[in-house]
């Protein structure tokens, strides 16, 4: 490809350039480069690209050039999962219409009054950007209309997947005329992205700005959800079952690589540590005996590991997440060396989620979520791993010892005992972590406005009637806690205490059991919501989202869930959007949230 250096180059008209000059941009970014004239051209795009690219004006600058001053009505809706993001776009695209006359962007979204965004819908303005919920909203008042629509933009898709929107921006998209261009916008992809861009998008030019050499693609990118005092033995599991054989732990400071080292020398593993400010004949000395063999594990700041070139390192442990995304980019590319496979092991906390994503969207992949080895799993595994060894010695030649010729046993019960001694040779007694009880972090009961703890089986919520899951977009991501949760149902509908049984919180997402009989009016009530400043879209769980991974999915309403279903219909939305009316979000959310923009 020929390389673009000016704006001028990309087909953007006069008063658009004028406006970038004033702006400062002097060349355009890779996405705005390719980007720009494709959408010109007319078709669909779909780019992959992450923020910081320079996106928006990719897809700002078409939209622009799109209008018609001279029709009075939506012209142009982006869709893009924040408040915070709408109106970031929207100040972008004024500075880029400075010299068009009358253009100017509305931002629309939930947890905020109606009236501002009508007042501007009514003026007639011909850029649009918002929050799936409130454009919904809008739409189905009738405030919104559509019908001179020509381009429709989501940005950042792959977070308003993630934060439950599907179903809403697929109920906008259909609602548009056919007749308009599609560009989409997101970090990385998915089979739900894949869904949508089958379906409303025709033939769409497919643009790739991911940094290719981020990752690479043999490293197996995995992370456990564990507590810091968890993570010793977390990581022997790991050590104790062969699925890691020689690896690189990193930690954020001097101190925690120590405690590691520590730790992991009283379980009786070679490892050692390097340190930033060790004499340079330590480290090397450290660095020969770990690319002999002689260490299984070395333990590192950043900082420290500069320079360490070592090339069948297997895996590669984030005991604690680095703060920098690029320096998860420079850790894990410590394996998978010399076309080898490698493993790269990264240790979460609860609060850690707002962290990973954003180093998901930096890399451009998701990480995959796998639950700690339980004490039976090790035992498994080492059992396995064991008879594998055993199996690598059978040799038909070999013959047994005069010794043991003497010995009146049978040969199955010799071999009973020869390995269980070889087993007891290499055991490690697996201590017990909270992990252990899946159920504790995972799953809490709510009693009233009471946090339980623990769920327990044939704990007493015993519902009226049947119960619906309800699916609501926001999890430990945006630190929300069962008793948020539990203060958001509670006080949006007046119910009796115990209406509201078992609320599993997961990344992203939370699911909640409550009383039918309630369901559709806390669907009605919840609609204009709030919690920890996000837009509650809550919808009746079909089953298909509520997993994850490692998740515990109860058993014991599993009738009361098809119950509910048949009562309310699968995705009826009884007393639902349509219903809205005005008024502002509530927020009972406890905490504001921590996850920001990237
Ligand atoms: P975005 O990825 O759209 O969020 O843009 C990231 C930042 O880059 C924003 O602050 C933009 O103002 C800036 N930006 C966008 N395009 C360019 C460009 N061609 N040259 C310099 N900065 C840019």
């Amino acid at each position: 490809m020929i390389q673009t250096t000016s704006f001028s180059d990309l087909g953007i008209s006069g008063a658009i350039l004028e406006a970038i000059e004033v702006l400062g941009f002097e060349t355009p970014s890779a996405i705005q480069e390719q980007a720009i004239p494709v959408a010109l051209g007319g078709a669909d795009i779909v780019g992959l690209s992450h923020t910081g690219s320079g996106k928006t004006l990719a897809f700002a600058i078409p939209a622009l050039e799109c209008i018609d001053p001279d029709v009075n009505g939506v012209q142009v809706l982006t869709l893009c999962p924040t408040r915070e993001l709408a109106v970031q776009i929207c100040r972008e695209v004024d500075k880029l219409a400075l010299f068009l006359d009358g253009v100017s962007a509305v931002p629309i979204y939930g947890g905020a009054s109606f009236k501002p965004q009508l007042d501007a819908l009514n003026r007639g303005v011909q850029f649009v950007v918002g929050t799936p919920g409130r454009v919904m909203d809008l739409m189905e008042s009738g405030a919104l209309q559509l019908d001179n629509l020509r381009m429709l933009i989501l940005d950042e898709a792959d977070e308003m997947l993630d934060m439950g929107f599907l179903e809403d921006i697929e109920h906008i998209a259909d609602a548009m005329p056919d007749e308009r261009q599609t560009l989409f916008f997101s970090a990385t992809m998915s089979p739900e992205i894949n869904r949508l861009v089958g379906r409303f998008m025709d033939d769409p030019v497919q643009i790739n700005i991911e940094r290719p050499t981020l990752t690479v693609p043999t490293i197996e990118q995995i992370y456990y959800e564990v507590i810091f005092s968890s993570r010793i033995e977390a990581l022997s599991r790991l050590l104790d079952t062969g699925k890691i054989k020689k690896g690189l732990v990193f930690a954020n400071t001097k101190k925690v690589v120590d405690d590691i080292v520590d730790g992991l020398t009283a379980r009786g593993y070679g490892v050692d540590r390097l340190h930033g400010d060790m004499p340079q004949i330590m480290r090397e000395r450290v660095m020969e005996s770990f690319r002999r063999g002689n260490l299984r594990m070395l333990v590192a700041t950043d900082i420290a590991a500069r320079g360490l070139d070592v090339d069948d390192v297997d895996s590669v442990v984030n005991f604690e997440l680095p703060r920098d995304p690029e320096d998860y980019v420079h850790r894990i590319g410590r394996t998978a060396r010399a076309g080898r496979k490698g493993k790269a092991v990264t240790f979460v906390g609860r609060r850690d989620f707002a962290l990973l994503s954003r180093i998901e969207r930096f890399i451009g992949v998701k990480l995959t979520e796998e639950p700690v080895l339980t004490a039976s799993q090790v035992e498994q595994l080492r059992t396995e791993s064991l008879v594998d060894e055993v199996l690598e010695k059978l040799n038909p030649d070999s013959q047994l010892p005069e010794e043991l010729k003497e010995v009146e046993a049978s040969p199955e019960s010799l071999a009973v005992a020869l390995f269980n001694l070889l087993r007891e040779k290499t055991h490690r007694e697996v201590q017990p972590i909270p992990e252990d009880r899946p159920m504790k972090t995972r799953r809490v009961r709510i009693d009233g406005n009471t946090e339980k703890g623990s769920h327990q089986k044939g704990d007493s919520w015993t519902p009226k009637g049947d119960t619906v899951t309800l699916f609501m977009n926001g999890g430990r991501m945006i630190g929300l806690r069962p008793k948020d949760i539990a203060g958001l149902f509670y006080n949006s509908v007046e119910m009796e205490k115990g209406a509201v049984g078992d609320i599993r919180i997961f990344g992203k997402h939370s699911l909640i059991e409550v009383d039918a009989n309630v369901a559709p009016q806390l669907l009605e009530a919840l609609a204009t919501a709030t919690i920890c400043g996000y837009e509650v879209n809550v919808r009746e769980d079909k089953g298909g989202m509520g997993s994850e991974p490692g998740s515990y999915r109860s058993s014991r309403h599993g009738g009361f869930r098809n119950g509910g279903r048949r009562e309310h219909g699968q995705g009826e939305r009884r007393g639902g959007r349509g219903d809205r009316r005005g008024g502002g979000r509530k927020d009972f959310g406890g905490e504001r949230p921590r996850r920001k923009r990237y």
